[in-house]
């Protein structure tokens, strides 16, 4: 090899290296890798102290299987960061003193931002609940969309999205209902995103359903709308929170008050998908 063409080498290297690896952020990349090479380290590890101290002692009693995997997401948070910026938001998540974290971070000119491995846990749901689920950062991938809380999203977050959400649900096998708002999780604490949030699109687009045309629907007796929205997912302890959570979604109507007749009848065929 000749020396101007080593020398050729060496630039694009560096050039690569140095377009890689954004100033600004440079010093937390460096603090990622590092955490995820002691996560790397500490599964390696053979256990060293027992669940069942008296039935089973370690090491003597541990065999170590060779069928394993990762596990994998299986639900997906959506929020709106109610932040200025998508600069604003992504800085957060890359100082330790925030303590939250998304794995993606979608800007309102469709820039996408990968923050974290989908296999790794994010600190975005909080306390939470859904179903009988209640550690959702385990299970989830969390979704920001740089939002200030209010406003409309932009075309271009919602083309970016779906095909994120495309991917997700193919790589993961996420089930269709598992596609929520951090709302639906944390009717008491939370709002996002907000009632501008296309639900509708994207259950057409399978993530996350919806009703039928409820033209015509007659409710039973005896239709119960708290177990119904238990049977949805909804945590139910505090009725009057998860209903307005439930009209933010579906109805876009952020509003609270007990359910309406028509409001019934969405909650109602709605339910049906969920038996
Ligand atoms: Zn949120």
């Amino acid at each position: 090899m000749s020396f101007s063409i080593r020398i050729s080498l060496a630039f694009i290297v560096a050039a690569t290296v140095y377009s890689c690896t954004p100033k600004p952020f440079a010093a937390s990349n460096k603090q990622y890798k590092k955490q995820v090479k002691q996560l790397a380290k500490t599964i390696s590890k053979i256990p060293k102290d027992s669940l069942m101290s008296d039935s089973m002692k370690l090491p003597e009693n541990w065999v170590g299987t060779i069928n394993y995997g990762l596990r994998k997401p299986n639900i997906v948070i959506i929020h709106h960061t109610a932040q200025k910026n998508c600069e604003e938001t992504v800085q957060s998540f890359t100082i330790n003193k925030s303590q939250v974290s998304a794995h993606y971070v979608i800007c309102k000119d469709g820039t996408l931002f990968h923050m974290l491995n989908d296999y790794l846990r994010a600190w975005h749901a909080g306390v939470s609940k859904w179903g009988t689920q209640s550690d959702i950062n385990s299970s989830s991938i969390g979704i920001e969309i740089d939002n200030n809380g209010n406003e409309v999203f932009s075309e271009a977050q919602l083309n970016c999205l779906l095909g994120l959400l495309t991917n997700l649900k193919k790589t993961y096998n996420i089930p269709t209902a598992n596609f929520i708002g951090h709302s639906e999780i944390a009717p008491t604490r939370k709002v996002d995103p907000n009632v501008n949030f296309p639900w509708k699109r994207l259950a057409e687009n399978g993530f996350g359903n919806w009703y039928d045309d409820t033209t015509g629907i007659e409710i039973p007796d005896g239709f119960n709308t708290t177990y119904a929205l238990r049977i949805i997912g909804y945590d139910i302890h505090n009725l009057p929170a998860a209903t307005q959570s439930f009209r933010r979604h579906f109805l876009s109507v952020d509003q609270p008050g007990e359910f309406t007749e028509p409001e019934k009848k969405v909650l109602f065929t709605l339910m049906k998908k969920y038996l």
